[in-house]
Protein backbone atom coordinates (compact mmCIF):
# COMPACT_ATOMS: atom_id res chain seq x y z
CA UNK A 1 0.00 0.00 0.00
CA UNK A 2 1.45 3.03 -1.53
CA UNK A 3 0.33 6.86 -1.53
CA UNK A 4 1.32 10.30 -2.72
CA UNK A 5 0.92 13.03 -1.11
CA UNK A 6 2.34 15.76 -2.94
CA UNK A 7 0.18 16.42 -6.50
CA UNK A 8 -0.50 19.12 -9.15
CA UNK A 9 -3.05 19.54 -11.63
CA UNK A 10 -4.08 21.85 -14.64
CA UNK A 11 -5.93 23.88 -11.56
CA UNK A 12 -2.16 24.95 -10.94
CA UNK A 13 0.93 24.80 -13.23
CA UNK A 14 0.03 20.58 -13.91
CA UNK A 15 -0.35 19.39 -17.09
CA UNK A 16 -2.97 17.26 -16.36
CA UNK A 17 -6.64 17.67 -15.41
CA UNK A 18 -8.12 16.37 -11.96
CA UNK A 19 -9.80 14.00 -13.67
CA UNK A 20 -6.63 12.47 -15.41
CA UNK A 21 -4.38 12.71 -12.58
CA UNK A 22 -7.47 10.30 -10.57
CA UNK A 23 -7.15 7.79 -13.70
CA UNK A 24 -3.18 7.37 -13.45
CA UNK A 25 -3.82 7.21 -9.78
CA UNK A 26 -6.17 4.32 -9.87
CA UNK A 27 -4.23 2.93 -12.61
CA UNK A 28 -0.81 2.82 -10.52
CA UNK A 29 -2.60 1.42 -7.64
CA UNK A 30 -1.95 4.09 -4.63
CA UNK A 31 -3.71 3.64 -1.77
CA UNK A 32 -3.93 7.20 -0.71
CA UNK A 33 -3.77 10.87 -2.89
CA UNK A 34 -3.26 14.29 -2.06
CA UNK A 35 -4.01 16.76 -4.47
CA UNK A 36 -1.56 19.73 -3.49
CA UNK A 37 -2.09 22.59 -6.01
CA UNK A 38 -0.33 25.72 -5.16
CA UNK A 39 -2.54 28.13 -4.28
CA UNK A 40 -5.94 26.77 -4.79
CA UNK A 41 -8.14 24.04 -4.20
CA UNK A 42 -10.07 23.78 -7.60
CA UNK A 43 -8.49 20.41 -8.17
CA UNK A 44 -9.78 19.06 -5.16
CA UNK A 45 -13.41 20.17 -5.37
CA UNK A 46 -13.25 18.93 -9.12
CA UNK A 47 -12.76 15.64 -7.61
CA UNK A 48 -14.97 15.90 -4.48
CA UNK A 49 -17.82 13.37 -5.56
CA UNK A 50 -16.29 11.04 -8.22
CA UNK A 51 -13.24 9.59 -6.22
CA UNK A 52 -15.57 6.62 -4.66
CA UNK A 53 -13.53 4.09 -6.33
CA UNK A 54 -9.84 4.14 -5.85
CA UNK A 55 -7.79 6.17 -3.53
CA UNK A 56 -9.04 7.71 -0.60
CA UNK A 57 -8.39 11.55 -1.87
CA UNK A 58 -6.92 13.79 0.82
CA UNK A 59 -7.95 17.47 0.42
CA UNK A 60 -4.15 19.87 0.14
CA UNK A 61 -2.89 22.72 -0.97
CA UNK A 62 0.43 24.10 -1.17
CA UNK A 63 1.28 27.51 -0.49
CA UNK A 64 4.27 29.81 -1.80
CA UNK A 65 5.41 32.32 0.67
CA UNK A 66 8.80 34.21 0.74
CA UNK A 67 11.93 35.09 2.81
CA UNK A 68 14.29 37.31 1.74
CA UNK A 69 16.71 34.76 0.86
CA UNK A 70 14.65 31.95 0.24
CA UNK A 71 10.87 30.81 -1.50
CA UNK A 72 9.46 28.58 1.32
CA UNK A 73 6.23 26.30 0.31
CA UNK A 74 4.28 25.38 2.62
CA UNK A 75 1.83 22.34 1.97
CA UNK A 76 -2.15 22.50 3.93
CA UNK A 77 -3.97 18.92 4.41
CA UNK A 78 -7.49 18.25 5.94
CA UNK A 79 -8.50 21.51 6.28
CA UNK A 80 -12.10 22.49 5.99
CA UNK A 81 -12.75 23.55 1.81
CA UNK A 82 -15.13 25.86 3.07
CA UNK A 83 -13.29 28.01 5.23
CA UNK A 84 -14.10 31.54 4.72
CA UNK A 85 -10.84 33.34 4.75
CA UNK A 86 -8.67 30.42 3.91
CA UNK A 87 -10.82 31.49 0.51
CA UNK A 88 -10.61 34.89 1.12
CA UNK A 89 -6.81 34.83 0.73
CA UNK A 90 -6.77 32.04 -2.39
CA UNK A 91 -9.07 34.75 -3.84
CA UNK A 92 -6.91 37.00 -3.51
CA UNK A 93 -4.02 35.43 -4.92
CA UNK A 94 -5.33 34.13 -7.97
CA UNK A 95 -6.16 37.24 -8.97
CA UNK A 96 -3.14 38.84 -8.32
CA UNK A 97 -1.11 36.14 -9.91
CA UNK A 98 -3.39 37.16 -12.83
CA UNK A 99 -2.01 40.78 -12.77
CA UNK A 100 1.29 39.73 -12.48
CA UNK A 101 1.31 37.25 -15.20
CA UNK A 102 0.55 40.18 -17.56
CA UNK A 103 3.05 42.13 -15.53
CA UNK A 104 5.56 39.47 -16.47
CA UNK A 105 4.58 39.02 -20.09
CA UNK A 106 5.42 42.78 -20.71
CA UNK A 107 9.06 42.29 -18.25
CA UNK A 108 10.01 39.26 -20.89
CA UNK A 109 8.97 41.39 -23.77
CA UNK A 110 10.76 44.51 -22.78
CA UNK A 111 13.86 41.73 -22.46
CA UNK A 112 13.49 40.68 -25.67
CA UNK A 113 11.46 37.63 -25.93
CA UNK A 114 7.79 38.79 -27.05
CA UNK A 115 5.03 36.63 -26.41
CA UNK A 116 1.05 37.49 -25.90
CA UNK A 117 -0.80 37.40 -22.72
CA UNK A 118 -3.57 35.72 -23.96
CA UNK A 119 -1.60 32.95 -25.10
CA UNK A 120 -0.15 32.88 -21.23
CA UNK A 121 -4.31 32.75 -20.75
CA UNK A 122 -4.77 29.85 -23.13
CA UNK A 123 -1.93 28.07 -21.73
CA UNK A 124 -2.97 28.11 -18.10
CA UNK A 125 -6.60 26.75 -19.62
CA UNK A 126 -8.48 28.12 -17.16
CA UNK A 127 -6.33 27.60 -13.93
CA UNK A 128 -6.87 29.43 -10.88
CA UNK A 129 -3.29 29.86 -10.07
CA UNK A 130 -1.15 31.35 -13.11
CA UNK A 131 2.49 31.16 -12.63
CA UNK A 132 6.04 31.14 -14.07
CA UNK A 133 5.65 27.72 -15.76
CA UNK A 134 2.88 29.14 -17.88
CA UNK A 135 4.91 31.95 -18.64
CA UNK A 136 7.89 29.30 -19.53
CA UNK A 137 5.81 27.37 -21.44
CA UNK A 138 4.97 30.48 -24.13
CA UNK A 139 8.84 31.31 -24.28
CA UNK A 140 9.69 27.78 -24.93
CA UNK A 141 6.96 27.56 -27.30
CA UNK A 142 8.11 31.06 -29.28
CA UNK A 143 10.98 29.14 -29.38
CA UNK A 144 13.50 31.40 -27.48
CA UNK A 145 14.23 28.61 -25.01
CA UNK A 146 14.77 24.65 -25.64
CA UNK A 147 12.94 23.88 -22.18
CA UNK A 148 11.08 25.27 -18.91
CA UNK A 149 13.85 24.78 -16.96
CA UNK A 150 16.06 26.71 -19.09
CA UNK A 151 13.08 29.77 -19.11
CA UNK A 152 13.70 29.52 -15.21
CA UNK A 153 17.60 29.65 -15.25
CA UNK A 154 17.42 32.27 -17.78
CA UNK A 155 15.25 34.38 -16.50
CA UNK A 156 12.49 33.31 -13.83
CA UNK A 157 13.82 32.32 -10.64
CA UNK A 158 14.12 34.71 -8.39
CA UNK A 159 16.74 37.62 -8.68
CA UNK A 160 16.42 36.85 -12.82
CA UNK A 161 15.13 39.50 -14.96
CA UNK A 162 11.45 38.28 -15.70
CA UNK A 163 10.40 37.30 -12.33
CA UNK A 164 7.87 39.54 -10.50
CA UNK A 165 6.49 38.34 -7.03
CA UNK A 166 2.77 37.84 -6.49
CA UNK A 167 0.67 38.47 -3.31
CA UNK A 168 1.42 36.40 -0.55
CA UNK A 169 1.24 35.88 3.08
CA UNK A 170 4.13 35.41 5.30
CA UNK A 171 5.48 31.97 6.76
CA UNK A 172 3.90 32.48 9.90
CA UNK A 173 0.33 33.58 8.40
CA UNK A 174 0.10 30.87 5.99
CA UNK A 175 0.53 28.61 9.05
CA UNK A 176 -2.45 29.87 11.00
CA UNK A 177 -4.59 30.26 8.05
CA UNK A 178 -3.99 26.45 7.72
CA UNK A 179 -4.34 25.60 11.59
CA UNK A 180 -7.61 28.12 12.21
CA UNK A 181 -9.08 25.97 9.04
CA UNK A 182 -8.73 22.99 10.84
CA UNK A 183 -5.60 21.78 8.55
CA UNK A 184 -2.13 20.49 9.23
CA UNK A 185 0.33 22.95 7.90
CA UNK A 186 3.45 20.95 6.16
CA UNK A 187 6.91 22.04 5.56
CA UNK A 188 7.25 20.75 1.72
CA UNK A 189 10.94 19.74 0.33
CA UNK A 190 12.87 21.28 3.04
CA UNK A 191 15.61 20.79 1.09
CA UNK A 192 14.64 23.22 -1.55
CA UNK A 193 15.13 26.07 1.60
CA UNK A 194 18.87 25.73 1.21
CA UNK A 195 19.56 26.43 4.60
CA UNK A 196 18.63 24.40 8.05
CA UNK A 197 18.49 26.75 9.69
CA UNK A 198 16.04 28.49 8.14
CA UNK A 199 13.96 25.30 7.96
CA UNK A 200 14.32 25.21 12.32
CA UNK A 201 13.03 28.72 11.94
CA UNK A 202 10.26 27.75 9.97
CA UNK A 203 9.46 24.65 12.30
CA UNK A 204 9.38 26.35 14.86
CA UNK A 205 6.18 28.39 13.68
CA UNK A 206 3.81 25.71 14.38
CA UNK A 207 4.48 23.62 11.72
CA UNK A 208 2.54 19.63 12.01
CA UNK A 209 4.66 17.91 9.86
CA UNK A 210 7.41 17.95 7.20
CA UNK A 211 7.83 16.86 3.94
CA UNK A 212 10.70 14.30 4.19
CA UNK A 213 10.54 12.41 1.56
CA UNK A 214 10.44 14.42 -2.03
CA UNK A 215 12.55 13.33 -5.23
CA UNK A 216 14.92 16.47 -4.60
CA UNK A 217 15.92 14.93 -1.70
CA UNK A 218 18.92 12.68 -2.00
CA UNK A 219 19.60 9.85 0.99
CA UNK A 220 21.25 11.94 3.39
CA UNK A 221 18.92 14.84 2.54
CA UNK A 222 15.89 12.40 3.82
CA UNK A 223 17.55 10.75 6.32
CA UNK A 224 18.67 14.64 8.23
CA UNK A 225 14.95 15.33 7.65
CA UNK A 226 13.75 12.39 9.01
CA UNK A 227 15.72 13.01 12.01
CA UNK A 228 14.53 16.59 12.03
CA UNK A 229 10.80 15.68 12.21
CA UNK A 230 11.12 13.02 15.62
CA UNK A 231 13.22 15.68 16.61
CA UNK A 232 10.45 18.29 16.47
CA UNK A 233 7.62 15.54 16.55
CA UNK A 234 6.15 16.21 13.77
CA UNK A 235 4.14 14.19 10.79
CA UNK A 236 6.21 12.41 8.11
CA UNK A 237 4.75 13.15 4.96
CA UNK A 238 6.00 12.92 1.51
CA UNK A 239 4.76 13.02 -2.38
CA UNK A 240 6.35 13.16 -5.73
CA UNK A 241 5.62 16.66 -7.03
CA UNK A 242 4.00 15.44 -9.96
CA UNK A 243 2.89 17.96 -12.55
CA UNK A 244 3.13 16.09 -15.63
CA UNK A 245 5.71 18.42 -16.99
CA UNK A 246 8.60 16.49 -18.94
CA UNK A 247 11.87 16.50 -17.33
CA UNK A 248 10.65 17.66 -14.50
CA UNK A 249 10.10 15.40 -10.86
CA UNK A 250 8.51 11.92 -11.89
CA UNK A 251 6.52 12.31 -15.06
CA UNK A 252 4.44 9.23 -14.16
CA UNK A 253 2.51 9.08 -11.36
CA UNK A 254 2.92 5.93 -9.00
CA UNK A 255 6.62 6.74 -9.73
CA UNK A 256 7.59 7.55 -6.42
CA UNK A 257 5.59 6.88 -3.90
CA UNK A 258 5.64 6.70 0.11
CA UNK A 259 3.81 4.28 2.78
CA UNK A 260 0.65 4.36 3.09
CA UNK A 261 0.50 4.92 6.76
CA UNK A 262 2.14 8.37 6.09
CA UNK A 263 -1.26 8.95 4.51
CA UNK A 264 -3.27 7.75 7.42
CA UNK A 265 -1.12 9.68 10.41
CA UNK A 266 -2.76 12.84 7.68
CA UNK A 267 -6.20 11.31 7.99
CA UNK A 268 -6.21 11.00 11.83
CA UNK A 269 -6.87 14.87 12.25
CA UNK A 270 -10.56 15.35 12.58
CA UNK A 271 -11.83 18.45 9.78
CA UNK A 272 -12.86 21.63 12.24
CA UNK A 273 -16.62 22.23 11.45
P1 LIG B 1 4.94 30.61 -9.34
O1 LIG B 1 4.12 29.87 -8.32
O2 LIG B 1 4.13 31.20 -10.41
O3 LIG B 1 5.89 31.59 -8.71
O4 LIG B 1 5.84 29.50 -10.06
C1 LIG B 1 6.61 28.63 -9.26
C2 LIG B 1 6.50 27.21 -9.76
O5 LIG B 1 7.29 27.05 -10.91
C3 LIG B 1 7.06 26.21 -8.77
O6 LIG B 1 6.14 25.85 -7.82
C4 LIG B 1 7.42 25.06 -9.66
O7 LIG B 1 6.32 24.24 -9.89
C5 LIG B 1 7.82 25.73 -10.94
N1 LIG B 1 9.28 25.82 -11.08
C6 LIG B 1 10.14 26.43 -10.25
N2 LIG B 1 11.41 26.32 -10.69
C7 LIG B 1 11.33 25.58 -11.82
C8 LIG B 1 12.30 25.10 -12.76
N3 LIG B 1 13.60 25.34 -12.60
N4 LIG B 1 11.85 24.37 -13.80
C9 LIG B 1 10.54 24.12 -13.96
N5 LIG B 1 9.59 24.55 -13.13
C10 LIG B 1 9.98 25.28 -12.07
FE1 LIG C 1 4.62 23.83 -9.42
FE1 LIG D 1 6.82 23.34 -4.00
ZN1 LIG E 1 4.56 21.19 -5.44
Amino acid sequence: MVADLHVHTTASDGRCTPEEVWRQAISSGLSHVAITDHDTIDGVLALTGKTECGPVLIPGIEFSTDLPACEVHILGYMFDLANPELNRQIALIAADRLTRAERMVKKVTALGYPINYDRVLAIAGGAASVGRPHVAHALVEQGYFPDIGTVFDVLLERKKPGYLPHYKLTPADTVALIKNAGGMAVLAHPGQVGDDAVVRAMLGLGMDGLEVYHPSHDKSATARYLALAAEYRLAVTGGSDFHGIPGRYPETLGEFTVPADLAQRLLLRPVQA
